[in-house]
């Protein structure tokens, strides 16, 4: 049996923290016995969606044989991948930053960047996929804190898996930094293609878009701001 994996590790990191891991191994149990059972509910509405979909789609175009094999069985398949891209929904900031660590003295712009992730358009419905540049400042006059590199990949998939406008992935990410952190500025830089245009519409394949969201220094000294650019522009 497959034991990793993102959902074990939580759950692992969780019961090693624990004073009872037996009674709250239970409790996570109940709980996602309840939640498959509810998901398993919405699934089977929006499979009985999605065959209505395809079923008028191939009385426009009816070459569409839905008996064929590999459309039979599709709109079962187009209801669990939808779930699945939409998973980020449940998910908390607390989820992802669960540690901080003190700053000391370091007072220097922190940054992961190149993190891939792929959303969903909430205007299409498409995937858009990219990379993410992540940056802050710590705020060492204020007991500032910094975070394993690891979180704030976390964070980006939490707010990456859910259906959404890429201005307000950017945003989300940044808030969530500054409320969890506290810091003295936070820029996020998104660049990213987008299915809704690439494949449809204006069918533009290489067009990729660039939204960031910044706060802070990073708002208000363009040296701060500048370096970020730069130090993102860094290649290898
Ligand atoms: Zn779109």
């Amino acid at each position: 049996m497959k034991i990793e994996g993102p959902f074990n590790q939580y759950l692992g990191r969780l019961l090693a923290k624990s004073d009872n891991p037996e009674a709250l191994l239970e409790e996570k149990i109940q709980e996602l016995k309840l939640r498959t059972g509810e998901l398993n509910q919405v699934r089977q509405k929006m499979a009985d969606g999605y065959h209505q979909v395809l079923t008028a789609l191939s009385e426009a175009f009816p070459e569409i044989d839905l008996e064929d094999p590999n459309l039979k069985d599709s709109h079962n398949r187009m209801a669990r991948a939808l779930i699945e891209v939409c998973s980020g929904l449940g998910s908390k900031n607390s989820d992802a930053i669960n540690t901080t660590f003190p700053a000391d003295d370091y007072n220097e712009v922190i940054i992961l960047k190149n993190i891939d992730f792929t959303s969903l358009c909430s205007h299409h419905f498409f995937p858009f996929q990219g990379i993410a540049h992540i940056g802050y400042l710590p705020d060492t006059k204020n007991g500032g804190k910094v975070l394993g590199l690891s979180k704030l990949a976390r964070i980006l998939d939490v707010h990456a898996q859910r259906p959404q406008l890429q201005e307000r992935l950017c945003q989300s990410i940044m808030e969530a930094l500054k409320n969890e952190l506290k810091p003295a500025g936070v820029m996020v830089v998104i660049e990213a293609k987008h299915g809704c245009l690439n494949c449809r519409g204006a069918r533009k394949r290489e067009a990729s878009m660039i939204t960031s969201a910044l706060d802070g220094k990073f708002k208000d000294d363009h040296k701060v701001r500048s370096e970020f650019l730069s130090l993102i522009s860094v290649k290898g």
